[in-house]
């Protein structure tokens, strides 16, 4: 089940490439939009992207209503720096600003929260 979810997101990930052609622009982070989304951590997941620019990290997650959805987090550097320790299978819960990316649901996280740390990504405004 696991392989299968995989290649199905690994077939996402060549579409969204494919309509990416030529080089959109990353919209702005929206504060006014955000919201909470509570979830589990079904994968993590480091690979280019174009919001991070370059290599970034992201947590492929699975909300409450049995969905699951990507959130960007930020560069694969900048979360090495922040050392963070989640795993496959926790419980977070993602401030962050859901959207349309390159036809693809997505979030943009601000924050996330995990057990006693908040993990912040990048400022309020
Ligand atoms: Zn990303």
């Amino acid at each position: 089940m696991k392989l299968l979810i995989g290649i199905v997101l690994l077939g996402m990930t060549f579409r969204a490439f494919a309509v990416n052609t030529p080089k959109k622009g990353v919209p702005k982070y929206n504060t006014a939009a955000e919201a909470v989304y509570k979830g589990t951590v079904e994968d993590l997941r480091d690979r280019q992207c174009p919001v991070s620019g370059g290599v970034g990290s992201h947590i492929l997650l699975k909300l409450e209503d049995g969905s699951t959805i990507e959130v960007h987090l930020a560069t694969a550097e900048f979360t090495r720096m922040m050392d963070m320790n989640v795993h496959e299978g926790d419980e977070i819960e993602v401030t962050g600003w859901k959207l349309e990316f390159d036809g693809v649901q997505t979030i943009f996280a601000r924050e996330v929260k995990h057990r006693n740390e908040t993990y912040v990504f990048r400022a309020k405004d």
